[in-house]
């Protein structure tokens, strides 16, 4: 056995412990192979299930992120048949000193899966976990809701709600990614309640992780000394750390409440300008404010260099108003995820040698919009949620994106919403003037309620550790999140360089009494000038800090961060870069 590798990886103090678990382990792999050749044992084997399971296949595979920012064409990989497969499989792992990374889709940005410094050489084994452990099940204990494999597609899951009369307030945009990836980042979509809206049972407006009743992971098991599959409850104490894992556990199955489905209308307003739209809180325009009042569910897309947002504004409708077109499916624009090919050129030109084609780019990607919205009659579209809640394919442009989300009192979104416009203009403009052209594709604001565990209905649900969204215990009445997102094509010069700058000052901006900020786990965040994720300062003081804050010593960052490593004392479900971020 050579576990060379896996101890150099590992940090001095886990190492004895690691050495250990495997020894551990490594004996009872030998204890399973002489009793498969001494006297038959009746039932089962304690030691079964240790040696990579019969007839799963294992290959080499490329994997590759998102925006293509990490690529390795050939990693150990295999997709588990059931979820006892997946045990075997982390067992495996765990005696031969190799890592076990859960993969989905691979549409994530940030090196939660594998990180930048993966080769060839590395012991990792991706699980793949979308070709088998996609099961559903709809169930009426401890209330409605359902049971998921984590390999399922979102769009698949969103379908079968539909089919049995349910849904969720809102979800990711995306529909091709898996459930289980969905949860490790804490997945979100964009809703707070309309001024005169009722709530439904059993309805958040956080984000999926906080609808989890109960799920099943791949723990270290003191009493049974290997891996093993455990049924967590939402009232156990250790939950709190899986209901957002970062990836640092394996979850095979989830069960998730449920909401009423509820049809849905999406209009997309197109000739507000951002002055109006970001202006400082008070103006009594059409300002952001005022549509959250209205409608609660919003999201902006603001390309680079114009003047007019696309806003698209979701109303609870439970019959189809006049003058908006049912829809029967979802992904109903077309034009966004399918740029013509002069644009996708356009694009080309602004990472070799013309990013002062930025502001043509944004304003060409405006006109797109303002005639595919017009083209394909989706201004106004309506139907069962799913349909409008779901709106990008994974054929759209594939580009980086920084994010943060601020959390705040609702009353105090418009002004969270205009400081941070004001200050992204100010900088842009002064890049701009010294030939500089660091943004060439949207701003993205999207709003969001907070992870309250009480809004689910079960008496006893522990709250979400390390969800962007936890609410703060010392501040109740902040109760939304907006999501601040700007995004550029990989590899367009200064990039990293603007999102430092400005980063740095909404770290500072948004903190103290008023607001905090918290990274999108997904997305890109810790930018040092040249690089996303490498922030030391942001990795190993700010993130510790922004998930202990108001909280007791017993839910900060450090207590969650022992919780996994006792969850996972081997500390298989690592990669280097979870290793610095998750040390605790
Ligand atoms: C175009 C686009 C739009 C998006 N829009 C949204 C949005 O609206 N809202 C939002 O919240 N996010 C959004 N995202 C981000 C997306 O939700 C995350 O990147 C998500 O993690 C992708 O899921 P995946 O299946 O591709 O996971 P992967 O990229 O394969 O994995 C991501 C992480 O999840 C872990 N993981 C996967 N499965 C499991 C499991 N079973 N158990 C434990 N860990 C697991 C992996 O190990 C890895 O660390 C968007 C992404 C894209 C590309």
């Amino acid at each position: 056995m050579d576990t060379r590798n896996a101890f150099r990886l590992l940090p001095a103090p886990l190492l004895s412990r690691r050495r250990f678990l495997l020894t551990a382990l490594a004996a009872a792999i030998a204890a399973c192979r002489s009793s498969a050749t001494g006297p038959a044992t009746p039932g089962p084997s304690a030691h079964a299930g240790l040696s990579f399971p019969e007839g799963l296949e294992r290959q080499r595979e490329p994997f590759e992120n998102w925006a293509g920012e990490l690529r390795f064409p050939s990693v150990l990989s295999c997709a588990p048949r059931t979820a006892e497969e997946a045990e075997a499989v982390v067992n495996w792992a765990a005696v031969n000193g190799y890592a076990v990374r859960a993969r989905g889709a691979m549409h994530n940005w940030s090196p939660l899966a594998l990180s930048p410094d993966t080769s060839a050489e590395t012991r990792v084994i991706l699980l793949d976990t979308i070709p088998h452990l996609r099961s559903l099940e709809m169930l009426a204990e401890p209330m409605p809701c359902v049971r998921a494999g984590t390999g399922v597609l979102m769009e698949d899951l969103l379908a079968f709600l539909e089919d049995h009369g349910h849904g969720f307030t809102a979800t990711p945009a995306v529909g091709a990614i898996s459930l289980g990836g969905a949860l490790a980042i804490n997945g979100h979509g964009c809703a707070i309640p309309a001024r005169n809206e009722t709530a439904l049972p059993r309805q958040t407006y956080g984000s999926l992780s906080n609808r989890i009743l109960a799920l099943t992971a791949i723990v270290w098991s003191a009493e049974r000394q290997r891996y093993a599959l455990r049924r967590f409850d939402r009232r156990d104490a250790d939950i709190g750390v899986l209901l957002t894992s970062l990836g640092r556990a394996l979850i095979t199955d989830v069960t998730l409440a449920v909401e009423p489905n509820q049809n849905l209308r999406c209009v997309s307003y197109i000739d507000i300008t951002a002055d109006e739209m970001f202006a400082a809180p008070g103006s009594g325009g059409r300002d952001m404010a005022s549509f959250l009042d209205s409608s609660g569910r919003l999201e902006v897309i603001w390309y680079a260099f114009t003047d007019k947002p696309w806003l698209k504004a979701w109303y609870v409708s439970p019959q189809q108003p006049a003058g908006s077109r049912a829809v029967s499916s979802p992904y109903n624009y077309p034009f966004s995820d399918n740029l013509p090919k002069p644009v996708t050129d356009l694009a080309q030109q602004l990472v070799s040698g013309h990013p002062e084609s930025a502001p043509l780019f944004g304003q060409t990607t405006y006109a797109v919009t303002a005639a595919g919205l017009l083209a394909t009659a989706s201004s106004d579209i309506w139907g069962p949620s799913k349909n409008t809640l779901l709106f990008i394919k994974p054929t759209t442009l594939r580009v980086h994106e920084f994010s943060y989300a601020v959390i705040t009192r609702r009353d105090r979104a418009q002004q969270v919403i205009h400081d941070f416009v004001k200050t992204y203009q100010e900088k842009l403009a002064a890049y701009q003037a010294s030939g500089r052209y660091p943004v060439n594709m949207p701003v993205e604001i999207r709003i969001s309620g907070l992870d309250h565990a009480g809004d689910i209905g079960l008496a006893g649900a522990q709250e979400s550790r390390l969800s962007a969204l936890s609410p703060r215990p010392d501040h109740p009445d902040w109760d939304t999140a907006i999501w601040l997102a700007i995004l550029t094509i990989p590899g367009t010069p200064d990039m990293h360089v603007f999102f430092r700058d400005i980063e740095q000052w909404l770290i500072g901006h948004y903190t103290g009494a008023e607001s905090m900020a918290r990274p999108e786990w997904s997305k890109g965040w810790a930018n040092s000038t040249e690089a996303a994720w490498v922030d030391a300062d942001i990795i190993s003081r700010g993130i510790p800090a922004a998930l202990s804050a108001g909280r007791p010593a017993s839910h900060g960052w450090q207590a969650s961060m022992a919780t996994l490593a006792a969850l996972d004392p081997a500390g298989i479900y690592q990669n280097d870069f979870l290793r610095r971020l998750t040390r605790g």
